[in-house]
């Protein structure tokens, strides 16, 4: 799990939890510096959900994926604010937002560095790849055809090797 319930010793405040160990390393101080870089005041949520964003295995998140994230850690901050706050995220370019086809629409941490997706139709699992001649091929279709290109988005979508392999056993 990704963030711990806040201890049972009364109020949960907003400790530091100081000396809390080896995972503590620049342990807040770094989402803090990011919502006020994006101009975004910093509250609670908008904490707890960057810190989701920023530590989970799977980088690719819904908005119920979080919620349920934060209800598994004992956070009570509502789907319809987990929902806003991603949005507001996303507005301040905090966070990139994918619909994927037949999926709720996802989010992931924008980290500044461009990449395409592949997902499994059966599982939802998503898996990030860069391909140089992809690349290189879409700049070149654009400027032949006297765009600058500003961005591009490619999603593949297919059957994951683990839900293949579960096919055919
Ligand atoms: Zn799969
Ligand atoms: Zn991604």
């Amino acid at each position: 799990m990704p963030i711990r319930p806040a201890g049972r010793s009364g109020a949960a405040g907003p400790g530091r939890r100081e000396g809390s160990g080896l995972q503590a390393r620049g342990r807040g101080a770094l989402e803090t510096k990011d919502l006020k870089k994006a101009g975004l005041k910093v509250t609670v949520p908008r904490m707890k959900i960057l810190e989701i964003l920023e530590r989970n295995k799977e980088r690719h998140l819904s908005a119920e994926d979080v919620y349920k994230i934060l209800l598994d850690a004992g956070e009570e901050i509502g789907i319809a604010t987990v929902y806003r706050v991603l949005t507001q995220f996303e507005a301040a370019d905090l966070v990139n937002r994918h619909n994927f086809e037949g999926n709720q629409a996802v989010f992931e941490l924008n980290l500044g560095h461009h990449h395409d997706h592949i997902l499994c139709v059966r599982c939802g699992r998503v898996d990030e790849f860069v391909d140089e001649t992809i690349e290189n091929r879409q700049q070149e279709i654009a400027r032949e055809k006297g765009y600058r290109m500003t961005d591009h988005s490619l999603y593949i979508y297919g059957v994951c090797p683990d839900c293949i392999s579960s096919e055919n056993g």
